[in-house]
């Protein structure tokens, strides 16, 4: 198995440190050639969403991103990765993939000091650490998107068939379960594949 991790700009470096604690094989997805097929899941890490996605568009990432979306090849979407896979941005703000059913809410905690830690359950996982950094959380799920973890009544991580997203940033704590469990559904698929 092996994760393209998008390193665009962001925290791209501290999800490899994750695959590679769980002895999965990662590459850094910089330009077209990168997207060569030969990764069975993908991460959107988190950073600033208006960055990456001005990124994608002009490195020609975009649509063989979006192409390998509706083949349904597993992507995870941290943070600013959440808002790039939006279908649905509350107020004016751009969408980007708009490939998952969840409306999301930039910087929805406030912008300077909308930095914090928390726990709360995570479906299927139980209780899990959560750093939140100028997060966004998730307004509302529609169509085929479900809610897997809320905190305060927001919802912060959702699923809809192979598109995982978490409005945290389970890449800067110790526990890899989330990671865990989206490498599940890359065994999954890519078993459903073969
Ligand atoms: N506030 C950022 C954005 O709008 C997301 C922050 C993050 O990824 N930690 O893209």
């Amino acid at each position: 198995m092996k994760i393209g991790v998008f390193a665009l700009q962001g925290a791209f470096a501290e999800h490899r440190t994750v695959l590679q604690r769980l002895g999965v094989a990662s590459c850094e997805i910089r330009q077209r050639a990168d997207l060569d097929g030969s990764c069975d899941g993908y991460i959107l890490p988190g950073g600033e969403s208006t960055v990456i996605g001005k990124l994608l568009h002009e490195l020609n990432l975009q649509q063989p991103l979006e192409e390998l979306i509706d083949r349904d090849i597993p992507v995870f979407g941290t943070c600013a990765g959440l808002l790039l896979l939006a279908k649905e941005v509350t107020g004016k703000e751009p969408t980007y993939l708009a490939k998952m059913d969840i409306e999301a809410k930039r910087n929805a905690y406030g912008r300077q000091l909308g930095s914090f830690a928390a726990k709360a359950p995570f479906a299927g996982i139980g209780e899990i650490p959560m750093v939140f950094i100028r997060a966004p959380y998730i307004v509302k799920t529609f169509g085929s998107a479900q809610a897997l973890a809320t905190l305060n009544g927001k919802i912060v991580a959702a699923k809809q068939g192979n598109l995982l997203v978490t409005a945290f940033h389970p890449e800067l704590t110790d526990d890899t379960r989330v990671h865990a469990y989206f490498l599940d559904m890359v065994r999954r698929a890519a078993q459903i594949a073969s």
